[in-house]
């Protein structure tokens, strides 16, 4: 008599050391936990976090590791103790896809801060570039009917990343607010910000990319490389929210904000800095990680409610590795989605 599988085979893209190509990877799919649902990925975005995790620049990542947390699919299979969703539904899942549940900051509804991140995120076993994921069913969310998968898949990741912050940081006032970088998450964060009703600034060292700050409802764009642009604006920001991956100029950017003005990093620059500015003008630099559960479910709403959409380039998931090189040399306009049409 043959036993029976408890579960399929997953076939999925792995790297198999630091900088190495993703290759084909199958593996048994983990056993279903009480609150956890199998999704059935349709499309999942490809984003600088992944691409700076497969050569482990956050020292956390585990080979053979399978990028990929911006996943949008079909509920297949439901835990016993799973509420609220069922087999069929539409779901979207970021970059966490479950929490300790005890911990101070899960307790507090702050599950995105969980002293158990590591093992929290999607990629844990194995992430998204795949043909399924097992999540706890407390992190998958039901997408809004209207709203495409592939915008979905973005706002599950730069979308809460700026609306999690905008919901802290402006409180009924409409703060000046300056984006730096227009790439992937600035161009969500100068739609996000505009429609939050605030005066935004696109910045960027692309002049090239002003048009389409604009078109994205920036109010203004200042050239990063422009000294006198800059000087224009000093002391003229309540708010930087700095979404560029790199090459940001840190004294330039405390001298446009006013006093006690804030800046806020979404991404992971490196920091080089004189502390003069921060200190006589009593500055403050503050990350923001993703954002809590009830973050994760207004993002959703409140772009779909106000038409916020990111730019998306779709590619089949067989060419990943394209797909990655792209987002490496900074080609993709905005944000690239995979799209997994038959089976990976
Ligand atoms: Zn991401
Ligand atoms: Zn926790």
């Amino acid at each position: 008599m043959h036993r029976k599988k408890s579960a399929s085979t997953i076939h999925a893209y792995a790297a198999r050391a630091p900088g190495k190509p993703l290759k084909l990877h199958t593996y048994e799919a983990p056993k279903l936990g009480e609150h956890d649902v199998r999704i059935s990925i349709t499309h999942c975005g490809v984003c600088h976090t992944d691409v700076s995790a497969i050569d482990d620049y956050y020292g956390i990542t585990t080979y053979p590791f399978v990028p990929g947390h911006e996943i949008v699919g079909y509920v297949s299979a439901v835990g016993r103790a799973a509420s609220g969703l069922k087999e069929g539904d539409r779901v979207g899942v970021g970059w966490q896809g479950r929490s300790c549940m005890k911990c101070e900051w899960c307790l507090k509804g702050e599950e995105h801060l969980c002293m158990d991140i590591v093992k929290s995120g999607t990629w844990v076993p194995y992430g998204g570039f795949s043909s399924s994921i097992v999540v706890d069913s407390r992190f998958a969310y039901p997408l809004p009917q209207a709203m495409r998968s592939e915008v979905a898949a973005v706002l599950l990741c730069a979308g809460v990343t700026v609306y999690s912050p905008l919901r802290t940081y402006t409180k009924g006032s409409a703060p000046k607010i300056g984006v730096v970088g227009v790439g992937g998450v600035g161009h969500v964060a100068i739609q996000f910000a505009h429609t939050f009703g605030c005066e935004v600034t696109a910045i960027s060292s692309s002049p090239k990319k002003k048009k389409e700050a604009l078109a994205f409802g920036a109010d203004h764009f200042i050239d990063s490389n422009d000294a006198d642009g800059l000087r224009q604006v000093e002391f003229g920001f309540d708010l930087l929210m700095c979404t560029a991956s790199d090459g940001v100029k840190w004294e330039k950017m405390l001298m446009i904000l006013k006093k006690k003005g804030r800046m806020i990093l979404l991404g992971f620059p490196t920091m080089a800095l004189h502390p003069l500015d921060l200190v006589a003008h009593e500055l403050s630099i503050t990350g923001s990680f993703l954002g809590n559960r009830s973050a994760m479910k207004e993002t959703l709403m409140f772009a779909q409610a106000h038409g916020i959409t990111p730019k998306v380039e779709l590619m089949p998931m067989s060419q990943v590795n394209k797909a990655i090189q792209r987002v490496k040399e900074n080609k993709a306009r905005y944000r690239i989605v995979l799209v997994n049409k038959d089976g990976v």
